[in-house]
């Protein structure tokens, strides 16, 4: 084989690189953030190996960061001590897209240019590794994994299209284990070199590493150092000619030297006093842990005793999330005893209704090699995920409380679907579910409801509460049904999104009043009058059965109603049966 080898890049990363390489995106800086997160993952992956095979941390137990700038060359390195990659690791990830962070970039990048918008893109999703070219023309990456006794070295420049891999023979380049990148600045970014720099950005983006960062910054030190005195001077003093030693003074120097800084703090945030923790801290937190660029709607920070003890920090997110079946959303970061486990067991820790709540979980009372299979039967587990879901209702509770409207209708419009699945998969939280709901009604103006507001609304002898559903508004207010309850001043509430009715159907009461569909054939306003309509109904009975004749099958039976106002006749659903829009509902599943 050849010292060194050449591979070509998958497309995709050739156009990624493209991008990068040529992008006027004015926040370069993200680079950092990016490289740190690399390294501060590869210390979690060893972390967590370690726990079960501490041979693993043979080559040296120091678990930690550490960048050096050459200002007068251009040039930083930042090298980990974590797991590393071997020659395969590092041909698979690093020139293929291995993250589906950068794969999510790509698609909303497409997104954004068929749209014609020039979005700050980089900036909000994070590339990955490859934002090391946003700086750089040319990114060296050498890396020992303990799996291997070999350190082998990727080579690649902005705007190649390829890249290298050999094997390190420089004895003075060898590392213990982890890896190191070095970054030749490009011209007009050799700034970034300047130690004092590098120290502010680290500040900014990697508060919340779990890992100590140093940076390589010169000190200084002052001390007093004998001197000897200037024979000009001494003469003016004393008597020169009976003196003849030199007379001796202390001056104060400054001593400059280099040497590593702690630049992060260490302590996670979720450890500390809620009290002591600011909004700001916690947004903070949330945008750099989860790559987001928008704050949170809310936030809970909290620790849990006695049975189960473990912390967390929940967030409400800003953004909305797409895909009610998407399991995989590294939404829920576990921890056991601060050691990150991973970020894949969202779905043991909160139903998939809540799957759009982000945060962080970190337990005392979990088995470090804890598993899925683990998590899945632990008791420990249930206990946690009651809490934890309880506490998620709490946060949605206190957004819907905040007297700034606008945020709960953000929410709303974000995650109500999510909620009206909850109702449907969780009946054991329908007490939770219900006053978190909003639906459109008869008398709001196209503004959405609440049950309470509903139920506070109610006619005194209101027993039930009426709803219509249908496939938009408009067709929902046109509905003949409607005519008599709207002129009598009922409130009707008008379900228009397809999981609307469902929902209603699953909840069946609230606050012990009867959800009442008002197009099927029973409605009963409490004000017969079965004389009259005992008359009505002789009268008119020829004339049911003339009609009933002439459709046949079409129905199933032609009645007199009391519900009309101004239109002759109403289609109406049996009282067991299907509404007109279940049925559309199903016709447009099944299809
Ligand atoms: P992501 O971090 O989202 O997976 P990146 O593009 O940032 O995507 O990194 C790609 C992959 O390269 C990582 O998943 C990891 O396997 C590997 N990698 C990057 N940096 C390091 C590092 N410092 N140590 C070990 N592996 C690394
Ligand atoms: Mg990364």
């Amino acid at each position: 084989t050849p010292l060194v080898e050449k591979h070509e890049y998958q497309a995709e990363v050739n156009r990624l690189m493209d991008l990068i390489v040529h992008s006027l995106y004015s926040n370069k800086e993200v680079f950092l953030r990016e490289l740190v997160s690399n390294a501060s993952d590869a210390l979690d992956k060893l972390r967590y190996l370690s726990v079960t095979d501490p041979e693993l941390l043979k080559d040296g137990p120091e678990l930690d960061i550490r960048i050096q700038t050459d200002k007068d060359n251009g040039i930083v390195t930042i090298t980990d001590s974590g797991i590393g990659m071997t020659k395969q690791e590092l041909v698979d990830s690093l020139g293929t897209i291995a993250s589906s962070g950068t794969a999510k970039f790509l698609k909303a990048l497409k997104e954004s240019q068929e749209a014609g918008m020039d979005s700050n893109l980089i900036g909000q999703f994070g590339v990955g590794f490859y934002s090391a070219f946003l700086v750089s023309d040319k990114v060296v990456v050498s890396t020992k994994s303990p799996k291997s006794d070999k350190q082998y070295v990727w080579e690649g420049e902005a705007d190649s299209g390829s890249y290298t891999v050999r094997e390190e023979k420089d004895p003075e380049k060898l590392i213990p284990r982890g890896t190191r990148l070095t970054l030749y600045l490009k011209r007009d970014d050799k700034g970034f070199a300047h130690p004092e720099r590098i120290q502010k950005l680290v500040k900014n983006y990697s508060q919340f590493v779990s890992f100590p960062i140093y940076t390589w910054q010169e000190k200084g030190f002052t001390k007093e150092v004998e001197v000897d005195e200037d024979p000009a001077e001494a003469k003016k003093e004393g008597d020169a000619e009976t003196k003849t030693e030199t007379k001796k003074k202390t001056k104060t120097v400054v001593e400059k030297y280099w040497d590593w800084e702690l630049t992060n703090e260490t302590q996670p945030i979720w450890l500390r006093n809620p009290r002591e923790v600011s909004t700001e801290e916690y947004n903070d937190f949330y945008k750099k842990t989860f790559n987001e660029y928008l704050e949170p709607l809310a936030s809970s920070h909290f620790t849990t005793e006695g049975e189960v003890e473990f912390r967390s920090i929940l967030f409400v997110p800003a953004t909305k999330k797409e895909d009610i079946t998407d399991r995989k959303t590294k939404n829920i970061r576990l921890y056991v005893k601060r050691v990150f486990i991973s970020d894949d067991f969202d779905g043991e820790l909160f139903p998939r209704y809540l799957s759009f709540v982000k945060g962080v979980v970190d337990s005392n009372d979990l088995p470090l090699n804890v598993s899925r299979e683990i998590l899945q039967e632990s008791r420990i587990v249930r206990i946690m995920r009651k809490r934890l879901v309880r506490k998620a209702f709490d946060m949605i509770l206190g957004i819907s409380c905040s007297e700034n409207r606008d945020d709960y209708e953000r929410f709303w419009e974000n995650y109500g679907k999510f909620l009206k699945l909850g109702v449907m998969e969780d009946k054991e939280n329908h007490k939770r579910l219900a006053p978190l709901l909003r639906f459109f009604s008869s008398q709001s103006n196209d503004e959405l409801i609440s049950l309470d507001e509903y139920v506070e609304n109610m006619k005194p002898e209101q027993k039930d509460i009426y709803y219509i559903a249908a496939d938009s508004l408009s067709s929902a207010k046109n509905a003949p049904f409607l005519e008599r309850l709207t002129e009598e001043e009922y409130e009707v509430l008008l379900l228009v999104d397809p999981m609307d009715e469902v929902a209603i159907q699953n909840l069946s009461s609230y606050k012990d009043k009867k959800f009442v569909d008002i197009s099927k054939e029973d409605l009963d306003l409490g004000d017969k009058n079965e004389e009259r309509e005992k008359e009505i109904k002789q009268e008119f009975s020829q004339t049911c059965d003339w009609i009933k004749n002439r459709l046949g099958d079409k129905v199933a039976r032609v009645d007199i109603s009391n519900r009309l106002r101004s239109s002759p006749c109403v289609l109406v659903a049996a009282k067991f049966g299907w509404s007109a829009n279940m049925e559309r509902l199903m016709r447009a599943q099944s299809m």
